[in-house]
C-alpha cells in the first residue's frame, strides 16, 4: 500500500506538488493522468525517494519514507519502478540485465538469479530473447525486459512512469497486456499513463492532476467517463 499525506515538493521557488493526498490500497491499480508539467513524475519519484519531499508524509507498506531515520535502500527494494526510457545496460544481455540487481542488491547466487530471471522473462513474453542485447530488441521487448527486471526483485508494489510513451504504436499493446496481467495477479500499481483505454479498463481509480494538485480522484467511469471538473473535461477533450 501507498499512503501520501499533504505532499509538497519545491524545486527552488517552483512548487511542483502543492499538497497531494492519495492512497493506493494493496492490490489496487491507480492511474495518474494529467497535462505535461503537472507533477506526475515528481509524485512518483517522491514515492521511491528519487526526489526528497519538501513537506508531508509518504508511507510505503506502512513504513514512513519521510522519516529521516528510514533505511531508504530497504524500502526501495520493495518498490519496482519502470520508466519511459527502459534504462537497460547496453553491454549486457536481457538475461544479464535481469540478473544483475538480484545478485548485487539481494545477494542471490548466480544460479538462483538466473532461474528467477528466466521465469520473469518468460512471464513477460520475451523468454526467447534471453541472450539478445538491448540494441537487438524492439522497444516493446526492451520495456518488457525492464518490467521483468523489476519483478525479479519481488517488489511489493510497482510504479510505472509512462511506460509506453516511447514506443511505436504497434508495440504499445504488448506492454499493456503484461501490465494488465500483473494487475489481475493482484500487484499494487501506481501508473502514470496517457493510455486512457488502459486506465478505463484496468484501473480501480483514476487520479487527474493539474498544476501540482489532484483535481479529481475516482473510479475510471467517473473521472474519464463523467468528469465533474472543467479542467478534467478540457484535458480529456485534448487527449481522447
Ligand atoms: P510530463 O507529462 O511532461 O512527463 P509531469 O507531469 O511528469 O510532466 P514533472 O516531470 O513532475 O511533470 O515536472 C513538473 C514540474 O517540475 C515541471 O515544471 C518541471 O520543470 C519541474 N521539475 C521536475 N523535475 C525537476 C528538477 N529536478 N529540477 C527542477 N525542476 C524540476
Ligand atoms: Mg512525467
Amino acid at each position: 500500500a501507498i499512503e501520501i499525506a499533504d505532499l509538497h515538493k519545491h524545486f527552488g521557488k517552483n512548487e511542483v506538488l502543492k499538497g497531494i493526498h492519495m492512497t493506493v490500497d494493496p492490490g489496487q491499480v491507480v492511474c495518474v493522468i494529467g497535462p505535461s508539467g503537472s507533477g506526475k513524475s515528481t509524485l512518483l519519484r517522491c514515492v521511491n525517494l528519487l526526489e526528497v519531499p519538501t513537506k508531508g508524509k509518504v508511507f510505503v507498506e506502512g513504513v514512513e519514507l519521510t522519516d529521516p531515520d528510514v533505511d531508504i535502500d530497504a524500502v526501495r527494494r520493495r518498490i519496482g519502478m519502470v520508466f519511459q526510457q527502459f534504462n537497460l545496460f547496453p553491454h549486457m544481455t536481457a538475461l544479464q540485465n535481469v540478473m544483475i540487481a538480484q545478485q548485487r542488491v539481494l545477494k542471490r547466487g548466480k544460479k538462483e538469479a538466473e532461474v528467477v530471471a528466466r521465469e520473469n522473462l518468460d512471464k513477460v513474453g520475451v523468454g526467447a530473447k534471453c541472450d539478445a542485447y538491448p540494441a537487438q530488441l524492439s522497444g516493446g521487448q526492451q520495456q518488457r525486459v525492464a518490467i521483468a527486471r523489476a519483478l525479479a526483485m519481488n517488489p511489493d508494489l510497482m510504479l510505472f512512469d509512462e511506460p509506453t510513451s516511447a514506443l511505436d504504436p504497434e508495440l504499445v499493446g504488448d506492454v499493456l497486456t503484461v501490465m494488465r496481467k500483473l494487475a489481475e495477479e493482484g500487484m499494487t500499481m501506481l501508473v502514470v499513463t496517457h493510455e486512457m483505454g488502459f486506465a478505463r479498463q484496468v484501473a480501480d481509480r483514476v487520479v487527474f492532476m493539474d498544476g501540482g494538485v489532484i483535481v479529481e480522484d475516482g473510479e475510471p467511469a467517473q473521472v474519464i467517463g463523467d468528469p465533474q471538473q472543467e479542467r478534467t473535461r478540457a484535458f480529456l477533450h485534448r487527449v481522447l
